[in-house]
């Protein structure tokens, strides 16, 4: 099984993929967090990646491509979580699928209002040093700034910066009504309002699959 999980960044779409892949074994393909595992280990793929992350701006398709074509016939079926955003992906990511023989079986498509979405992202920060994430309105470390254990200094991402937010939400805009209308013709996309509380979410995307 193949499903795709679509949605504008901080729309929630790693909480659930995570918690869909442990409930069901599929594998979680995040490009969010491969990317960034290629940013931390220094890769050529990372260095150039970062450039485009920090400008809250897309890396270029045949990048993500090809990083993610070794995973896409995994056995135990697939969550796409932040692929395909542009048609081009999608258009990639069918021939993929066809040569393969694996279609494509659902696709959850997750919205949350603009000042809605500025508002969660510009509040989540994380240790520059052990990583442990914070969310600064209802998990703030208890010295501002400070991680609580390890002391280093905790950080809103630049990608997670308003400006940088309402950036990533416009081009998002731009670049997914297209693959929506393609996945629409194609095999149909599921609408999830995704506001509320991560249970009450889950229970809709569970539904839906
Ligand atoms: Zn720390």
């Amino acid at each position: 099984m193949r499903i795709v999980l679509m949605g504008p960044p901080g729309a929630g779409k790693g909480t659930q993929a995570r918690r869909l892949a442990d409930s069901t074994g599929m594998k979680h393909l995040s490009t969010g967090d491969m990317l960034r595992a290629e940013v931390a280990a220094g890769s050529e793929l990372g260095l150039l990646a970062k450039g485009f992350m920090d400008r809250g701006d897309y890396v270029p398709d045949s990048n993500i491509i090809a990083m993610i074509e070794q995973y896409i016939a995994d056995p135990a079926g697939v969550l796409l979580d932040g692929f395909p955003r542009t048609l081009v992906q999608a258009e990639s990511l069918d021939a993929s699928l066809e040569k393969a023989g694996l279609p494509i079986d659902k696709i959850v498509h997750m919205t949350v209002d603009t000042d809605e979405l500025v508002k969660r992202l510009s509040s989540r920060a994380v240790c520059s040093d052990c990583q442990t994430p914070y969310n600064l309105v209802s998990n703030a470390p208890s010295r501002e700034g400070v991680c609580g254990k390890c002391g280093g200094s905790v950080n809103v991402r630049d990608d997670d910066k308003p400006e940088a937010v309402l950036n990533r939400m416009k081009v998002y805009e731009d670049l997914t009504a297209p693959v929506l209308s393609y996945y629409q013709l194609r095999v149909g996309v599921t609408e999830i309002v995704a506001t509320g509380t991560p249970d009450s979410v889950y229970e809709k995307i569970s539904q839906a699959i």
